[in-house]
């Protein structure tokens, strides 16, 4: 019969004793304020929108700044050496994004429109090209309550997202985006009146079932047109 035998020594302590425990603490100090020193080098002011670009500069910071912390086998001026050339590669791509406007495109993604007069952007086959539901969320955020008051939003390369609005006094139908409404969206139609298609936001006076003549999806929900609070 086999025996499995946990060595429970080996998974929490291994080495561990009092002298590694005290160089743990001073290494972990000492990357820690490389760290520091490091992000501020680069004059980023703060971390609230990060591109994928610093996403990537983060997670080989980590990776580097990592190891020497807690393994006795690393030394930290390999790690520092590691900071350097990140900091030079960073600086380096930084600036030939600023001369040329691919690489910037290629690096930080390009601004996308999301919603064009009222209604969503479609790829050629048909396709809405984003997630809604978080995209609804963040509608939700800037007291948006249908897509009529919307003219256009624009998915910015750092994940925001730009609203630009019709006149409060406006009065257009659009598709309701907040849960209680949405989830009445059906194939059938019961009673005439202005429906928004759920796929492309498109409105429609509708009397019978009928498929979007924008997206050639079948599911509508009736509009609202309510004013937009500002
Ligand atoms: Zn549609």
């Amino acid at each position: 019969m086999l025996l499995l035998q946990i060595d429970y020594q080996n998974i929490f302590l291994k080495d561990l004793d009092f002298s590694l425990a005290i160089e743990i603490g001073i290494r972990t100090i000492i990357m820690f304020i490389l760290v520091l020193v490091f992000l501020r080098s680069t004059g980023k002011k703060g971390v609230r929108q990060l591109s994928i670009f610093e996403v990537a500069i983060i997670i080989a910071l980590g990776s580097a700044a990592g190891d020497p912390m807690f393994n006795g086998e690393f030394a930290i001026v390999p790690s520092l050496i590691v900071f350097l050339f990140i900091l030079g590669t960073y600086r380096l791509i930084t600036y030939l994004a600023a001369k040329s406007q691919t690489i910037e495109n290629l690096l930080e993604g390009e601004p996308m429109y999301i919603i064009e007069d009222g209604m969503f952007t479609l790829k050629e086959d048909g396709d809405a090209n984003f997630a809604k539901d978080e995209f609804f969320a963040e509608m939700r955020a800037q007291n948006i309550e249908h897509m009529g008051q919307v003219r256009t939003a624009i998915l910015e390369s750092n994940g925001q997202v730009s609203f630009l609005f019709y006149p409060v006094d406006a009065h257009k139908p659009g598709l309701p985006i907040y849960p209680k409404p949405f989830s009445k969206r059906s194939e059938e139609i019961l009673n005439e009146g202005d429906y928004a298609c759920t796929h492309c936001a498109k409105i429609e006076h509708l009397s019978v079932s009928s498929t979007c003549n924008r997206c050639g999806k079948k599911e509508w929900v009736l509009a609202i047109d309510t004013k937009r609070e500002n």
